[in-house]
């Protein structure tokens, strides 16, 4: 049991006399794997005011101090990557086969990666003035930044945000989700041992009450959020009307476009990984396969076996590749959608069955669908690949680049092609952040990420991470 308080405030866990608990539970057996006391208005207050209490000093530091200590911090996660990963499999139901990379070593390489970014940055520069003198561009901090964070990729987003945000001198209150709080008790250690200064990275725990607090607080600076598209609209206009600095990472319908010269089995590798990791609950999620009309059949047959051969079962087991959901809410919802699909005219070629036992399960699924049905259409948030025909005509696969682009969201996106510089021309046509070519790479840890369209607005990660969590200010002499 992994008991946790409501807040950590200023290098310390604590929990007013009124805070309220709440239970983790396992989405594998249903246990209660901790306890975590729900932040109220005095927990944020006193969280928002230790960060404020640190934001000069820590606005002063160097940025190469500043650089230094986002290194110990990923070297703190990292010599706990196992016990991170542990506790990601636990508490979300990650494939213990994954959770150490997907959960653990992507978070500690965007610490390290603005661990080398950070010192170099021009937080200060000149040019000349156009009256002849000159002009000093400084970078300062926005301030103390409220940080919001969905369950699915805890440890990883909660790093999107520190790396940028400890970079640019700001100080920060993360408030995690309250279906994945666990690893944080662990976060937090690191950051002691990574020597942080008190009330540099503060916490609140609890669900959307306690993030609303936390977004309207008048002590905040910046809200910095990821999570679904719905959420983020109303914190985008809560926000503004309140003119606050306010970043959105957000959901994502994205395609992988299959040219028809791709490699069969690599590409349907590279593809079932690339919908079904974290049992298909990322943002990144490659959720719409786009194939040639001219090599259909031939890779639909070999991703439903791909798909049918994956094992689902206990993500502690390290054979396992699909985990369960996070919850109950999570399996009816991918249910619906399943049954709305068939009801719309979808086929669904493998998967989608609830496994006898306990447990958020549902097998992964292949459904065969046009970009106008719902399925195609929205998140699901699942083991669920969508795979819909584009006509290709010799060179031509515009209609592919259409369908990819005929999305309301515009998160990342995927091309397949056994001509690596064809496969990067398609790549630079599609509406979205970020483009893997031949591979589910779709984030560098020292490179931009973040959505076209309803997938947000904003970027985090590398240096146009920073420019998130600072304000020009120009001295003109
Ligand atoms: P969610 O929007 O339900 O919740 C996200 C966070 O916001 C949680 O901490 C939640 O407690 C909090 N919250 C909920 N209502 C709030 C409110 N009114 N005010 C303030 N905070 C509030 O999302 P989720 O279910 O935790 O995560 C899944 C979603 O996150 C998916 O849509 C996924 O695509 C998205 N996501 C996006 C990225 C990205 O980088 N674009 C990364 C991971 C996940």
């Amino acid at each position: 049991m992994v008991d946790l308080a409501a807040s950590y405030v200023a290098g310390k866990w604590v929990s007013s006399g009124s805070a309220e608990q709440m239970d983790v539970t396992s989405p594998t057996t249903g246990k209660v794997l901790g306890t975590v006391g729900i932040a109220g208005s005095d927990e944020v207050d006193a969280a928002v005011a230790a960060a404020r209490g640190a934001l000069r000093s820590w606005g002063r530091t160097s940025p190469a101090d500043r650089g230094a200590a986002l290194g110990r911090l990923a070297d703190a996660l990292t010599a706990r990557k196992s016990e991170l990963a542990d506790l990601a499999t636990a508490e979300i139901g990650s494939p213990r086969s994954w959770s150490t990379f997907g959960q653990v070593i992507t978070a500690a390489g965007v610490l390290r990666a603005y661990a080398t970014i950070t010192p170099g940055h021009p937080f200060s520069s000149s040019r000349p003035s156009m009256t002849g003198g000159s002009v000093e561009v400084r970078q300062l901090p926005v301030g103390v930044v409220g940080a919001i964070v969905p369950w699915n990729t805890p440890l990883f987003i909660a790093a999107l945000k520190l790396g940028p945000a400890l970079a640019a001198g700001c100080t920060v209150v993360l408030k995690p989700a309250p279906d994945a709080p666990l690893g944080f008790g662990v976060l937090m250690e690191a950051i002691e041992e990574a020597a942080i200064p008190d009330g540099v990275v503060n916490l609140v725990n609890g669900g959307a009450a306690t993030g609303e607090m936390l977004t309207e607080h008048p002590g905040v600076d910046k809200v910095s959020f990821t999570g679904s598209t719905a959420v983020g609209a109303k914190i985008a206009a809560s926000c503004g009307s309140r003119i606050r600095r306010c970043s959105t990472e957000l959901g994502g319908k994205s395609a992988a476009i299959v040219l028809p010269d791709a490699s069969l089995t690599e590409t349907v590798t590279g593809l079932v990984s690339g919908v079904m990791g974290n049992n298909g609950q990322l943002c990144a999620a490659l959720t719409r396969i786009l194939l040639p009309r001219s090599r259909y059949s031939e890779f639909v047959d070999a991703l439903t076996t791909a798909v049918a051969d994956l094992t689902v079962g206990d993500p502690a087991d390290r054979s396992t590749d699909i985990g369960p959901l996070i919850n109950e809410a999570a399996r009816n919802r991918v249910e619906g959608f399943l049954q709305r699909a068939r009801a719309e005219g979808a086929t669904v070629a493998t998967g989608g069955e609830r496994p006898e036992g306990t447990g958020w399960f549902v097998t992964p699924a292949l459904v065969e669908a046009t970009n106008d049905m719902e399925i195609a259409r929205e998140e699901v948030f699942g083991p669920v690949a969508v795979v819909i025909a584009y006509d290709d005509d010799g060179d031509d696969v515009s209609e592919a680049v259409t369908i990819a682009n005929d999305s309301r969201y515009g998160l990342v996106g995927a091309v397949w092609s056994a001509d690596e510089e064809r496969a990067a021309s398609v790549a630079a046509q599609l509406h979205v952040g970020s483009v893997a070519v031949n591979s589910t790479a779709v984030l560098d840890f020292a490179s931009p990420f973040g959505g076209f369209k309803q997938s947000g607005i904003g970027r985090e990660g590398g240096p146009e991470g920073i420019t998130g969590f600072i304000e020009y200010q120009a001295i003109i002499r």
